[in-house]
Protein backbone atom coordinates (compact mmCIF):
# COMPACT_ATOMS: atom_id res chain seq x y z
CA UNK A 1 0.00 0.00 0.00
CA UNK A 2 1.08 3.39 -0.50
CA UNK A 3 -0.16 6.95 1.36
CA UNK A 4 -1.84 7.50 -1.87
CA UNK A 5 -5.40 7.09 -0.27
CA UNK A 6 -4.00 9.14 2.79
CA UNK A 7 -2.85 12.03 0.87
CA UNK A 8 -6.36 12.38 -0.98
CA UNK A 9 -7.78 12.67 2.53
CA UNK A 10 -5.37 14.81 3.87
CA UNK A 11 -5.67 16.90 0.96
CA UNK A 12 -9.77 17.10 0.86
CA UNK A 13 -9.19 18.20 5.12
CA UNK A 14 -7.70 20.79 3.55
CA UNK A 15 -8.71 21.93 0.38
CA UNK A 16 -10.48 25.14 1.09
CA UNK A 17 -6.78 25.80 1.57
CA UNK A 18 -6.05 24.41 -1.40
CA UNK A 19 -8.43 26.37 -3.16
CA UNK A 20 -7.42 29.84 -1.77
CA UNK A 21 -3.54 28.84 -2.93
CA UNK A 22 -5.30 28.26 -6.55
CA UNK A 23 -7.21 31.93 -6.37
CA UNK A 24 -3.54 33.79 -5.21
CA UNK A 25 -1.73 31.87 -8.36
CA UNK A 26 -4.67 32.67 -10.57
CA UNK A 27 -4.94 36.23 -9.44
CA UNK A 28 -1.29 37.13 -11.04
CA UNK A 29 -2.19 37.19 -14.95
CA UNK A 30 0.78 35.50 -16.62
CA UNK A 31 0.95 35.97 -20.47
CA UNK A 32 3.77 34.14 -22.53
CA UNK A 33 4.50 37.51 -24.75
CA UNK A 34 4.74 39.82 -20.94
CA UNK A 35 8.02 39.65 -19.62
CA UNK A 36 6.56 42.58 -17.35
CA UNK A 37 3.67 40.65 -16.02
CA UNK A 38 5.76 37.31 -15.65
CA UNK A 39 8.86 39.05 -14.03
CA UNK A 40 6.41 40.61 -11.28
CA UNK A 41 4.84 37.34 -10.96
CA UNK A 42 7.57 34.78 -10.22
CA UNK A 43 8.72 36.34 -7.13
CA UNK A 44 4.91 36.17 -5.99
CA UNK A 45 4.74 32.05 -7.06
CA UNK A 46 8.62 31.46 -5.23
CA UNK A 47 6.78 33.13 -2.01
CA UNK A 48 3.95 31.03 -1.87
CA UNK A 49 5.79 27.85 -2.73
CA UNK A 50 8.55 28.70 0.20
CA UNK A 51 5.81 29.99 2.61
CA UNK A 52 4.31 26.19 1.80
CA UNK A 53 6.95 23.79 1.93
CA UNK A 54 9.91 25.97 3.70
CA UNK A 55 12.96 27.32 2.15
CA UNK A 56 14.33 24.69 -0.84
CA UNK A 57 18.13 23.27 -0.31
CA UNK A 58 18.47 24.24 -3.46
CA UNK A 59 17.55 27.43 -5.68
CA UNK A 60 18.44 29.25 -9.36
CA UNK A 61 16.45 31.39 -11.47
CA UNK A 62 17.67 31.47 -15.08
CA UNK A 63 17.39 34.81 -17.30
CA UNK A 64 14.25 34.74 -20.06
CA UNK A 65 15.63 37.02 -21.91
CA UNK A 66 12.52 38.97 -23.67
CA UNK A 67 10.54 35.85 -22.18
CA UNK A 68 9.65 34.42 -18.80
CA UNK A 69 12.85 33.73 -16.49
CA UNK A 70 13.06 30.38 -15.39
CA UNK A 71 12.89 29.32 -11.54
CA UNK A 72 14.39 25.90 -10.47
CA UNK A 73 13.50 25.00 -6.42
CA UNK A 74 14.31 21.79 -5.03
CA UNK A 75 13.41 20.35 -1.68
CA UNK A 76 15.18 17.63 0.25
CA UNK A 77 14.23 14.16 0.38
CA UNK A 78 13.66 11.93 3.54
CA UNK A 79 17.04 10.64 4.91
CA UNK A 80 18.12 8.02 3.16
CA UNK A 81 15.85 8.16 -0.15
CA UNK A 82 18.29 8.60 -3.19
CA UNK A 83 17.32 10.84 -6.02
CA UNK A 84 14.93 13.39 -7.28
CA UNK A 85 11.66 13.74 -8.86
CA UNK A 86 11.64 16.51 -11.10
CA UNK A 87 7.83 18.25 -11.83
CA UNK A 88 8.18 20.41 -14.16
CA UNK A 89 5.18 23.35 -14.45
CA UNK A 90 4.68 26.14 -16.74
CA UNK A 91 3.56 29.95 -14.82
CA UNK A 92 2.61 31.68 -18.49
CA UNK A 93 -1.04 31.10 -19.44
CA UNK A 94 -2.32 32.24 -22.41
CA UNK A 95 -4.53 34.40 -21.66
CA UNK A 96 -4.14 38.61 -21.95
CA UNK A 97 -3.81 41.13 -18.96
CA UNK A 98 -7.52 41.85 -18.19
CA UNK A 99 -8.77 38.54 -18.45
CA UNK A 100 -9.73 38.37 -14.69
CA UNK A 101 -11.50 41.44 -14.52
CA UNK A 102 -14.60 39.78 -16.25
CA UNK A 103 -13.47 36.25 -15.59
CA UNK A 104 -12.35 35.64 -12.09
CA UNK A 105 -11.78 32.20 -10.77
CA UNK A 106 -15.55 31.44 -9.99
CA UNK A 107 -16.22 27.97 -7.95
CA UNK A 108 -20.09 26.65 -9.43
CA UNK A 109 -20.36 23.57 -7.23
CA UNK A 110 -17.37 21.07 -8.03
CA UNK A 111 -16.63 23.65 -11.29
CA UNK A 112 -13.39 25.80 -10.92
CA UNK A 113 -13.53 27.54 -13.61
CA UNK A 114 -10.70 31.07 -14.40
CA UNK A 115 -8.08 32.07 -16.89
CA UNK A 116 -5.19 29.28 -16.55
CA UNK A 117 -6.91 27.26 -13.80
CA UNK A 118 -6.08 23.99 -15.76
CA UNK A 119 -3.47 24.82 -17.65
CA UNK A 120 -1.75 25.06 -15.43
CA UNK A 121 -1.93 26.51 -12.59
CA UNK A 122 -3.64 23.70 -10.66
CA UNK A 123 -0.52 21.94 -11.57
CA UNK A 124 2.17 23.94 -9.63
CA UNK A 125 -0.30 24.10 -6.67
CA UNK A 126 -0.69 20.00 -6.67
CA UNK A 127 2.42 19.71 -6.59
CA UNK A 128 3.06 21.65 -3.41
CA UNK A 129 0.63 20.34 -1.60
CA UNK A 130 1.83 16.60 -2.71
CA UNK A 131 4.94 17.45 -0.72
CA UNK A 132 3.24 19.11 2.06
CA UNK A 133 0.98 15.86 2.31
CA UNK A 134 4.52 13.20 2.38
CA UNK A 135 5.57 15.24 4.68
CA UNK A 136 2.94 15.70 7.13
CA UNK A 137 2.22 11.71 6.90
CA UNK A 138 5.68 10.94 7.36
CA UNK A 139 5.90 8.92 4.08
CA UNK A 140 9.06 8.51 2.07
CA UNK A 141 9.99 10.72 -0.45
CA UNK A 142 12.76 11.24 -3.08
CA UNK A 143 13.96 14.95 -2.97
CA UNK A 144 11.75 17.06 -5.08
CA UNK A 145 12.51 19.84 -7.93
CA UNK A 146 10.14 22.01 -9.43
CA UNK A 147 11.02 23.90 -12.16
CA UNK A 148 8.66 26.76 -12.95
CA UNK A 149 9.07 27.73 -17.01
CA UNK A 150 7.69 31.14 -18.61
CA UNK A 151 7.37 30.25 -22.17
CA UNK A 152 5.89 26.80 -22.57
CA UNK A 153 2.83 28.33 -24.15
CA UNK A 154 4.64 29.69 -26.84
CA UNK A 155 7.39 26.89 -27.67
CA UNK A 156 9.85 26.92 -24.50
CA UNK A 157 12.33 27.97 -26.63
CA UNK A 158 14.38 29.87 -23.34
CA UNK A 159 12.87 27.10 -20.82
CA UNK A 160 14.41 24.01 -22.78
CA UNK A 161 17.64 23.83 -22.54
CA UNK A 162 17.19 23.94 -18.64
CA UNK A 163 14.66 21.30 -18.79
CA UNK A 164 16.82 19.07 -20.21
CA UNK A 165 19.19 19.47 -18.40
CA UNK A 166 17.24 19.12 -15.59
CA UNK A 167 14.98 15.77 -16.50
CA UNK A 168 18.47 14.37 -17.06
CA UNK A 169 19.58 14.36 -13.95
CA UNK A 170 16.66 13.35 -11.98
CA UNK A 171 14.37 9.75 -11.68
CA UNK A 172 11.55 10.80 -13.72
CA UNK A 173 9.55 13.72 -14.51
CA UNK A 174 6.01 14.49 -13.89
CA UNK A 175 4.28 16.73 -15.86
CA UNK A 176 0.94 18.47 -14.25
CA UNK A 177 -0.58 19.66 -17.70
CA UNK A 178 -4.48 19.25 -18.26
CA UNK A 179 -5.70 15.69 -17.38
CA UNK A 180 -9.25 14.73 -19.19
CA UNK A 181 -10.84 12.33 -17.18
CA UNK A 182 -7.58 11.33 -15.08
CA UNK A 183 -5.62 9.38 -17.65
CA UNK A 184 -2.33 9.98 -17.93
CA UNK A 185 -0.74 10.99 -21.20
CA UNK A 186 2.44 9.03 -22.42
CA UNK A 187 2.51 9.74 -26.00
CA UNK A 188 2.46 12.97 -27.91
CA UNK A 189 2.60 14.03 -31.26
CA UNK A 190 5.45 16.13 -32.35
CA UNK A 191 4.69 19.24 -34.20
CA UNK A 192 6.41 21.63 -37.00
CA UNK A 193 5.19 24.51 -38.04
CA UNK A 194 5.63 26.20 -41.32
CA UNK A 195 5.10 30.06 -42.21
CA UNK A 196 4.59 30.15 -46.49
CA UNK A 197 5.05 33.47 -47.41
CA UNK A 198 4.49 34.02 -51.55
CA UNK A 199 5.44 37.18 -53.36
CA UNK A 200 3.90 38.22 -56.75
CA UNK A 201 3.77 41.05 -58.72
CA UNK A 202 0.67 43.86 -58.10
CA UNK A 203 -1.31 44.91 -61.22
CA UNK A 204 -4.76 46.10 -62.13
CA UNK A 205 -6.74 42.61 -62.90
CA UNK A 206 -8.64 45.16 -65.76
CA UNK A 207 -6.65 47.37 -67.36
CA UNK A 208 -3.07 45.47 -67.11
CA UNK A 209 -4.11 41.88 -66.22
CA UNK A 210 -1.03 40.19 -67.64
CA UNK A 211 1.55 42.22 -66.32
CA UNK A 212 0.91 40.67 -62.65
CA UNK A 213 1.24 37.52 -61.45
CA UNK A 214 -0.78 36.33 -58.28
CA UNK A 215 0.79 35.30 -54.97
CA UNK A 216 -3.12 34.49 -54.08
CA UNK A 217 -3.13 31.93 -57.13
CA UNK A 218 0.10 30.69 -56.70
CA UNK A 219 -0.88 30.30 -52.53
CA UNK A 220 -4.23 28.46 -53.79
CA UNK A 221 -1.90 25.47 -56.16
CA UNK A 222 0.32 25.22 -53.20
CA UNK A 223 -1.97 24.01 -50.47
CA UNK A 224 -3.18 21.09 -51.95
CA UNK A 225 0.69 20.08 -52.32
CA UNK A 226 0.63 20.91 -48.31
CA UNK A 227 -2.40 19.10 -47.70
CA UNK A 228 -1.08 16.20 -49.37
CA UNK A 229 1.74 15.29 -46.92
CA UNK A 230 -0.27 14.20 -44.11
CA UNK A 231 -0.19 10.10 -44.45
CA UNK A 232 -3.07 9.08 -41.85
CA UNK A 233 -1.16 5.74 -41.50
CA UNK A 234 1.50 6.94 -39.64
CA UNK A 235 -0.37 9.33 -37.52
CA UNK A 236 1.10 12.67 -39.04
CA UNK A 237 -1.95 15.49 -40.23
CA UNK A 238 -1.63 18.66 -41.41
CA UNK A 239 -3.41 21.24 -40.74
CA UNK A 240 -3.21 25.48 -43.49
CA UNK A 241 -5.10 26.71 -40.09
CA UNK A 242 -5.12 30.81 -41.62
CA UNK A 243 -4.76 31.84 -44.90
CA UNK A 244 -4.55 35.87 -46.37
CA UNK A 245 -3.19 37.49 -49.14
CA UNK A 246 -4.54 40.19 -51.34
CA UNK A 247 -5.16 43.52 -51.26
CA UNK A 248 -8.64 44.07 -53.32
CA UNK A 249 -10.87 42.36 -56.01
CA UNK A 250 -9.59 44.39 -58.56
CA UNK A 251 -6.07 44.12 -57.84
CA UNK A 252 -3.91 40.84 -58.77
CA UNK A 253 -2.50 40.00 -55.89
CA UNK A 254 1.21 41.08 -54.50
CA UNK A 255 1.51 38.70 -51.30
CA UNK A 256 -0.14 35.86 -49.79
CA UNK A 257 0.21 33.60 -46.61
CA UNK A 258 -0.36 30.76 -44.79
CA UNK A 259 0.22 29.34 -41.80
CA UNK A 260 0.63 25.10 -41.50
CA UNK A 261 0.40 23.03 -38.45
CA UNK A 262 1.99 19.04 -38.77
CA UNK A 263 1.75 17.05 -36.03
CA UNK A 264 3.46 13.24 -36.15
CA UNK A 265 4.27 10.27 -34.04
CA UNK A 266 6.87 9.12 -35.53
CA UNK A 267 10.47 11.48 -35.84
CA UNK A 268 11.24 10.22 -39.09
CA UNK A 269 7.89 11.47 -40.46
CA UNK A 270 8.82 14.99 -39.02
CA UNK A 271 11.82 15.00 -41.47
CA UNK A 272 9.78 14.18 -44.36
CA UNK A 273 7.26 16.48 -43.83
CA UNK A 274 9.89 19.61 -43.48
CA UNK A 275 12.26 18.56 -46.17
CA UNK A 276 8.99 18.31 -48.45
CA UNK A 277 7.77 21.40 -47.47
CA UNK A 278 11.29 23.08 -47.93
CA UNK A 279 11.12 21.58 -51.12
CA UNK A 280 8.28 23.12 -52.28
CA UNK A 281 7.97 25.58 -55.30
CA UNK A 282 5.69 27.89 -56.88
CA UNK A 283 4.85 27.36 -60.63
CA UNK A 284 5.27 30.68 -61.79
CA UNK A 285 8.80 32.25 -61.95
CA UNK A 286 7.53 35.82 -61.63
CA UNK A 287 6.45 34.82 -57.81
CA UNK A 288 8.39 33.87 -54.98
CA UNK A 289 8.21 31.14 -52.02
CA UNK A 290 9.45 32.08 -48.45
CA UNK A 291 9.35 29.03 -46.32
CA UNK A 292 10.04 29.12 -42.67
CA UNK A 293 9.72 25.09 -41.17
CA UNK A 294 9.95 25.27 -37.30
CA UNK A 295 10.14 21.78 -35.87
CA UNK A 296 8.94 23.08 -32.75
CA UNK A 297 8.61 20.02 -30.49
CA UNK A 298 9.50 16.29 -31.69
CA UNK A 299 7.61 13.65 -30.84
CA UNK A 300 6.80 12.13 -27.18
CA UNK A 301 6.86 8.21 -27.29
CA UNK A 302 7.19 6.11 -24.27
CA UNK A 303 10.64 4.75 -23.27
CA UNK A 304 10.88 1.47 -21.37
CA UNK A 305 11.19 3.29 -18.03
CA UNK A 306 8.11 5.04 -18.32
CA UNK A 307 6.41 1.95 -18.90
CA UNK A 308 7.63 1.22 -15.64
CA UNK A 309 6.52 3.95 -13.97
CA UNK A 310 3.32 3.84 -15.47
CA UNK A 311 3.04 0.54 -13.89
CA UNK A 312 3.45 1.85 -10.46
CA UNK A 313 0.95 4.41 -11.42
CA UNK A 314 -1.46 1.71 -12.25
CA UNK A 315 -0.27 0.48 -8.43
CA UNK A 316 -1.52 3.68 -6.79
CA UNK A 317 -4.68 3.86 -8.97
CA UNK A 318 -5.79 -0.02 -7.02
CA UNK A 319 -4.79 2.09 -3.78
CA UNK A 320 -7.59 4.57 -4.71
CA UNK A 321 -9.78 2.59 -5.96
CA UNK A 322 -9.80 3.65 -9.80
CA UNK A 323 -8.37 2.78 -12.80
CA UNK A 324 -5.77 4.65 -14.04
CA UNK A 325 -6.02 5.32 -17.96
CA UNK A 326 -2.81 6.22 -20.52
CA UNK A 327 -3.81 8.40 -23.68
CA UNK A 328 -1.88 9.18 -26.49
CA UNK A 329 -2.75 12.77 -27.87
CA UNK A 330 -2.17 15.24 -30.69
CA UNK A 331 -1.29 17.97 -28.45
CA UNK A 332 2.20 18.30 -27.78
CA UNK A 333 4.24 19.72 -23.92
CA UNK A 334 7.66 20.12 -22.91
CA UNK A 335 7.12 16.35 -22.10
CA UNK A 336 7.88 15.95 -25.60
CA UNK A 337 11.74 17.20 -25.16
CA UNK A 338 12.15 14.88 -22.43
CA UNK A 339 11.18 11.75 -24.02
CA UNK A 340 13.03 12.98 -26.91
CA UNK A 341 16.19 12.26 -24.98
CA UNK A 342 14.85 9.09 -23.82
CA UNK A 343 13.99 9.73 -20.52
CA UNK A 344 11.18 9.12 -18.51
CA UNK A 345 8.38 11.19 -18.65
CA UNK A 346 4.80 10.81 -17.49
CA UNK A 347 2.30 14.08 -18.34
CA UNK A 348 -0.83 14.91 -17.84
CA UNK A 349 -1.27 14.48 -14.39
CA UNK A 350 -2.56 17.84 -13.52
CA UNK A 351 -6.25 19.18 -12.69
CA UNK A 352 -8.75 17.27 -14.13
CA UNK A 353 -11.06 19.31 -16.44
CA UNK A 354 -11.71 20.82 -19.96
CA UNK A 355 -11.36 24.20 -22.17
CA UNK A 356 -7.33 24.48 -22.07
CA UNK A 357 -7.32 27.42 -24.04
CA UNK A 358 -10.85 28.00 -24.15
CA UNK A 359 -12.95 30.60 -21.95
CA UNK A 360 -14.77 27.54 -20.82
CA UNK A 361 -11.45 26.43 -19.26
CA UNK A 362 -12.03 24.86 -16.05
CA UNK A 363 -10.89 21.61 -13.49
CA UNK A 364 -13.24 20.24 -11.03
CA UNK A 365 -12.66 20.21 -7.34
CA UNK A 366 -13.06 16.80 -6.78
CA UNK A 367 -9.90 16.42 -8.53
CA UNK A 368 -7.53 18.00 -7.02
CA UNK A 369 -7.53 15.61 -4.24
CA UNK A 370 -7.14 13.28 -6.47
CA UNK A 371 -4.53 14.05 -8.83
CA UNK A 372 -2.19 14.88 -6.04
CA UNK A 373 -2.72 11.45 -4.09
CA UNK A 374 -1.84 10.23 -7.52
CA UNK A 375 1.67 12.19 -8.03
CA UNK A 376 2.43 11.51 -4.13
CA UNK A 377 1.76 7.60 -4.85
CA UNK A 378 3.83 7.48 -7.89
CA UNK A 379 6.98 9.61 -5.55
CA UNK A 380 6.29 7.45 -2.70
CA UNK A 381 6.82 4.19 -4.35
CA UNK A 382 10.13 5.69 -6.64
CA UNK A 383 11.82 6.43 -2.95
CA UNK A 384 10.88 2.82 -2.30
CA UNK A 385 12.18 1.30 -5.49
ZN1 LIG B 1 0.00 23.80 -20.39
Amino acid sequence: MTSAAAVRDYVETHIDEVLADLDRLVRLETPSSRRDLLEAALPQIEAYAVERLGEPVARARHDGGERGDVLDLTWAGSPGVAGTVLSLCHYDTVWPEGTLATWPLTRDGDVLTGPGVLDMKAGIVQTVWMLRALRELGASHPAVRLMLTGDEEIGSAVSRPHIEAAAAGCLVTLISEPSAGGAVKVQRKGTVFADVTVTGLESHAGLDPYAGASAVHEIAKLIPKIVALADRSKGTTVNVGTVEGGSGRNVIAGQARCAVDVRVQDPDEAERVASALEALQVEDERCSLEMYVDHNRPPMNPTPRTEEIVALAHRVGEDLGFPIETQAVGGASDGNFIAALGLPVIDGLGGIGAGPHARHEHITVSGLPRQTALMAGIVELLAAE
